[in-house]
């Protein structure tokens, strides 16, 4: 069991350190091509055939024998028997003999004894004779075998991400499915005797569960196949079933909520209990107070401070890196811009402060940023207006208007 200093604030780096040297990696599956969209290939993959299978024509014209054109010009134009269409999908390869050309259309197989191609627009369109003005190089308007993916070559590599252009690949090299680093499936629960579900009106004392709505948002936003099973009472033995129960669907769990010094502090005395999770008190603003740890077969358990704002700061700095680790991701932080700060602001000595911004981008081309929102970690009205998270470093104590601070702009990612 690991047992933290209770004195000692650990850096935000630290912390993340501790998180992703223990995230391991999930087994591959094989999925269907639009399924494995935004996915990590985890095969190499070439093509059985080449691309394209077969000579065909790029354009719409004229199928010919480049010497039989030689000596057309304006002033002595060519005349070519036409013999007959070649169309798009053609089963068999149609051939002409010398002297003559065939109309063929973009895609259509090259005729036997045919080696070039005159665009359509090069031509008086003849239908059974064909009037040419110039000459045209063997090859012409011709795409080759192989010029493309060469059969057996290496198309995509273990590593590359799946867009829409690499799904097109596959897709033209028959691949229907392909073998992928999964989205981790990460399980959402709300902690808190106060909290019930949205849809109805809370009465005194009660609030409504956000965090899952938000937590499970922001997991699905970092890539992850994210499920929220709702509410648990600040009660240990529905804590550790509820927990226990979602063990075999789950990469990666988050709670949020019960994780300070209070006396209803669930997750923390409940889950502090089993050994295998850590609490802890991190040097950043806000989300002091983590949890980190594993349940059942090594599986991540993140527990997050109840308070919305703490709760999706944290979610940033530690389970979205997590989350795109399992994915494969190389780049596992979200990247960050300077911005001109439009106002100051403080910061206490050796705490990371994460305050919630508008990033707007200035005529001039730079960015700039203003704060929204006070310091309060139950400020949910100004998160929803935020588009950034602003980081003042544990070294700077002051921003000052009118320099340069880093910012986090928390775009909807690629998937
Ligand atoms: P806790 O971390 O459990 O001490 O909660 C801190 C504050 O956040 C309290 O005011 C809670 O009511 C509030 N809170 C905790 N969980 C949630 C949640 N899931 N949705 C909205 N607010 C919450
Ligand atoms: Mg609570």
């Amino acid at each position: 069991m690991l047992v933290a200093d209770d004195d000692r604030l650990r850096t935000v780096d630290e912390h993340l350190s501790i998180v992703l040297d223990s995230i391991g990696s999930i087994d591959t599956i094989e999925l269907t091509l639009l399924d494995a969209q935004g996915l990590l290939l985890a095969e190499n993959i070439s093509s059985d055939f080449p691309l394209p299978s077969f000579d065909n024509s790029a354009m719409d014209g004229y199928a010919v024998r480049a010497i039989d054109t030689r000596d057309a010009s304006s002033a002595e134009p060519v005349q070519l028997q036409v013999v007959g269409d070649v169309a798009a999908g053609a089963k068999s390869r149609s051939g002409m003999g010398p002297g003559l050309a065939m109309r063929i259309m973009t895609g259509a197989p090259i005729p036997a004894g045919a080696d070039a191609v005159i665009p359509l627009e090069e031509t008086d369109r003849g239908l059974a004779r064909v009037t040419l003005h110039r000459p045209v190089h063997t090859g012409n308007c011709i795409r080759h075998t192989g010029e493309d993916v060469e059969a057996g070559a290496p198309a995509l590599g273990a590593g590359a991400a799946l867009g829409p252009q690499q799904l097109g690949l596959l897709a033209a090299i028959g691949r229907d499915r392909v073998v992928v680093r999964p989205r981790p499936r990460v399980i959402i629960l709300s902690t808190g005797s106060e909290l019930i579900e949205v849809g109805r009106r809370p009465s005194f004392g009660e609030v409504i569960d956000s965090n899952s709505y938000m937590i499970a948002a922001a997991a699905k936003d970092a890539g992850a196949d994210a499920r929220r099973i709702g509410i648990v009472p600040d009660d240990h033995a529905k804590l550790l079933d509820t927990l226990e129960s979602q063990l075999l669907r789950a990469d990666v769990l988050i709670t949020s909520g019960g994780v300070s010094m209070g006396a209803f502090d669930v997750v923390k005395e409940a889950l502090s209990e089993l050994g295998t999770v850590e609490f802890c008190k991190i040097a950043m603003q806000p989300g002091k107070p983590q949890g980190f740890g594993h349940l059942g077969d090594k599986i991540p358990i993140f527990c997050l401070p109840g308070n919305p704002v703490s709760s999706l700061v944290s979610f940033e700095a530690f389970v979205r890196p997590a989350i795109r680790k399992l994915l494969g991701k190389r780049q596992l932080q979200r990247a960050t811009v300077q911005a001109v700060a439009l106002e100051g602001a403080t910061s206490p000595p050796g705490i990371r402060q994460y305050r919630r911004g508008v990033l707007h981008r200035e005529a001039t081309g730079g960015y700039g940023v203003s704060f929204v929102g006070g310091a309060g970690s139950h400020l949910i009205g100004s998160l929803a207006l935020s588009n950034c998270l602003v980081v003042i470093p544990e070294e700077e104590t002051e921003v000052v208007a009118g320099r340069l601070v880093t910012v986090m702009p928390l775009l909807l990612a690629n998937r």
